[in-house]
């Protein structure tokens, strides 16, 4: 039976409107195939309403106390506790993945909204008296004004979250682009927003695609664009809204590596590597995508993850009991489907697990020796596949991890403090585990890409969100002691 979902819409300045679907994309559930509708197809007129809204509201926003501005997001975090099930149930619906894996999202999501509510500490600035005689010298943080975030399929409510709520706590003014593919979760999401009581266009939601995210990108009133989704479209987003002369930080792909060393502790580390791998059905930027094996590792390891890739139950994510749903579109399983057969020509061996039958379904799969002058060493595969390639030494891994173009996150197992700390000082990424398949940092840390997986200066979450979304302004004042009245 397809499940009721509310019509696409945008909300403009606090008010819902019918978002335009005209050459939307048609949107299915990836697990059953059942038509979800069409996606919203905004582009510079929804745009234009959006960021005007948005613009009006800002002055009287920006006034507001931030210690008033956070009772906003304290009313969030209830109503995101209240909601968690039934926002995760149409993440599920409409992204696949399981609903653990939606509610696990949403926590994620949840805790941006808790830090942000630290923002009367957060974005304090500070000051000096006396830089010179009778010279002080102060610095406070303003917020920019409307600022923009554009968001991907795969987290449809966390990736929002990393961005929106120290946005607002900071006093800017809001327009959410979320991915075409996701729009019910954050509709449902900015539904919550405005349940809160926000003043009207604070936060605005337009539903669309490229032409929404150009109309972003070349809007004059738009100070700052922050981004999330493939290298191409950030490196794209990046280039095209500097030159536009706004503020920007685009986090991209990713192709993740880690390296096992034969002293790792064998049953912990194939089960963690195996939830890196194929959770979410490996549609993680942080996924492990290439296992390296050290030395006498590599008989280990291949036997036992390929025994836990086989047994994973995979499904409809609605069923509590199924471990991986589906990948998001027929288009992205062809084309995950093809990179496998791609690594077979190459020489790898591909061991398969069972997939569902109907649906947008990829297997659990490992692609044992691939050979590193294959280019699916370097090809974000963004589905739950895992290749085996061997090392002989540390230094051969971090190498080979240095020669990626991507650099979001690298992991290491093993049992050895020393080859850790040699592999976290050294390895070329921004995020690194130890013994840590998914090293996602807590919103109070920087989700910190580097390379080809991020373009720009400060990162999503915590203090590098506060910088992003303030100006500093430093105001150095003489009040000469003649000018005092003897009171
Ligand atoms: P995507 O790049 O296709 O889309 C991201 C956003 O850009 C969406 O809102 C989409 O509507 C818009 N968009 C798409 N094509 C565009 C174009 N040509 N011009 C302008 N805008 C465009 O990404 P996706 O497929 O939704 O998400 C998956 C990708 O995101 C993967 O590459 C994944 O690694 C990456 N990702 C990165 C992180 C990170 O933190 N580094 C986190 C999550 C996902």
């Amino acid at each position: 039976m397809a499940e009721a979902l509310a019509a696409v819409l945008n909300y403009v300045g606090g008010a819902w409107q019918a978002a335009g679907t005209d050459g939307g994309l048609a949107l299915t559930n990836p697990a059953t195939g059942e038509s979800l509708g069409l996606s919203g197809s905004g582009g510079a007129a929804e745009i234009g309403a959006a960021v005007a809204a948005a613009q009006r509201a800002f002055p009287a926003w920006r006034a507001t106390p931030v210690g008033d501005r956070i009772q906003f997001l304290f009313k969030l975090k209830v109503l995101l506790d209240l909601h968690i099930d039934e926002l995760a149930r149409l993440v599920t619906i409409e992204n696949g993945k399981t609903l653990g894996e939606a509610r696990g999202e949403i926590r994620r999501g949840i805790e941006n909204v808790e830090v942000a509510c630290g923002m009367p500490v957060l974005m304090q600035g500070y000051s000096l008296e006396d830089i010179a005689p009778g010279i002080d010298e102060i610095m406070v943080r303003q917020p920019l004004g409307v600022v923009g975030i554009i968001t991907p399929f795969n987290f449809p409510l966390m990736i929002p979250l990393w961005f929106l709520p120290y946005a607002i706590a900071t006093g800017n003014t809001v327009v959410l682009k979320p991915s075409d593919r996701v729009p019910f979760a954050v509709q449902r999401l900015v539904e919550l927003v405005a349940e809160t009581g926000l003043p009207a266009g604070v936060v605005n939601l337009v539903q669309g695609g490229k032409p929404a995210v150009d109309a972003l990108l070349d809007h004059p009133d738009v100070r700052a664009i922050s981004f999330v989704g493939s290298t191409p479209v950030a490196q794209y987003v990046y280039t095209r809204g500097s030159a536009n002369g706004k503020r920007v930080q685009c986090q991209g792909g990713a192709k993740n590596h880690v390296v096992v060393l034969p002293d790792a502790e064998q049953e912990t580390t194939t089960k963690i590597i195996a939830d890196s791998a194929f959770g979410c059905a490996g549609q993680r930027c942080l996924a492990v995508s290439v296992t390296v094996t050290v030395g006498e590792a590599q008989g280990w390891f291949r036997e036992r993850i390929t025994a836990a890739a086989t047994s994973l139950k995979v499904g409809d994510g609605l069923d509590e009991s199924v471990q991986m749903g589906p990948v998001i579109t027929a288009a992205s399983q062809e084309r995950i489907a093809g990179l496998i057969a791609r690594g077979e020509s190459h020489g790898a061996k591909a061991i398969v697990g069972t997939g569902a039958v109907s649906g947008n379904f990829i297997a659990p799969t490992v692609l044992d020796g691939l050979p590193a002058a294959s280019d699916l060493m370097e090809t974000e595969i963004f589905g739950p596949v895992l290749s085996l390639v061997h090392a002989e030494t540390v230094e051969e891994a971090i190498a080979m991890i240095d020669r990626s173009a991507y650099g979001n996150a690298s992991s290491i197992f093993t049992q050895s403090g020393a080859s850790a700390r040699r592999f976290r000082n050294a390895v070329s990424t921004g995020n690194v585990g130890v013994n840590i398949g998914v090293p996602a940092p807590m919103a109070y840390f920087p989700f910190s890409g580097w390379k080809g997986s991020f373009f720009g200066v400060m990162h999503a979450q915590g203090r590098d969100a506060v910088e992003f979304f303030t100006d500093k302004k430093v105001i150095v004042e003489r009040w000469p002691k003649e000018w005092s009245r003897k009171f």
